[in-house]
């Protein structure tokens, strides 16, 4: 019997730095959706952020201590290593390449959720995979996918989580702490790299 994961998921984030809420997703995704394989993929430059994010190595290193021991969970750099911004499509494209077969789960917050109609080949991206939604508070999104043709949506159950990596930035810039937001080995990785000193 082949041990090909048949369930496949995608989580990608700028992660700068990744956080609790992020740690939560992603094991609730495993959990619900019974995930063989759970590939995280930083960012490079998205197209929608305009802010410079943080050095890729940082970002990668962070997301490996940060996701690296969830169980058939993979960090990848594929995004980092692109040319040009980042498009969902291109690697959803890849993955589906790589798993014939395999049904593929994209997984997001409610906030990304909201912006998913202008998003590059999103009729694409929506026939490769079932959109798996975080609720974020202050973000509507899921009724606005849900509106969308063609979308498969599956929302993860999970509280609201009030984390976000902008916030996290800010308090470290203004010398605040953040041990209750991060896993703390990404505590001790920004401390170490003097990360978020000055608001990005
Ligand atoms: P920033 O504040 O810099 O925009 P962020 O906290 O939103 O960052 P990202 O790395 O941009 O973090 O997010 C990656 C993915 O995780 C996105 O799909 C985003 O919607 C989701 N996400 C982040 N924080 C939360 C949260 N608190 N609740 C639900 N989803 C979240």
């Amino acid at each position: 019997m082949s041990d090909a994961p048949r369930r496949v998921g995608m989580f990608g984030g700028a992660f700068d730095p990744p956080h609790r809420a992020h740690v939560a997703l992603a094991e609730a995704a495993l959990r619900q959706l019974g995930l063989q394989r759970l590939y995280i993929f930083p960012t490079g430059q998205a197209y929608h952020k305009d802010r410079a994010l943080t050095p890729a190595e940082h970002r990668l290193a962070m997301a490996r201590l940060a996701f690296g021991s969830l169980p058939g969970t993979v960090v990848d750099d594929r995004e980092l290593r692109r040319a040009g911004p980042t498009y969902s499509i291109d690697t959803l494209r890849e993955l589906q390449a790589q798993h014939p077969g395999a049904e593929l789960y994209l997984l997001m917050g409610e906030d990304q959720a909201a912006g998913f109609g202008r998003w590059r080949a999103w009729e694409e991206i929506a026939r490769l995979a079932v959109l798996c939604v975080a609720g974020r508070s202050g973000h509507g999104g899921l009724d606005s996918l849900r509106a969308l043709p063609g979308v498969r949506v599956q929302p993860l159950a999970l509280p609201l989580m009030p984390e976000s990596a902008t916030d996290i930035r800010a308090r470290l810039a203004a010398g605040q702490g953040i041990a209750a937001l991060v896993e703390p080995a990404v505590a001790r990785y920004i401390e170490t790299h003097h990360l978020y000193r000055a608001i990005g």
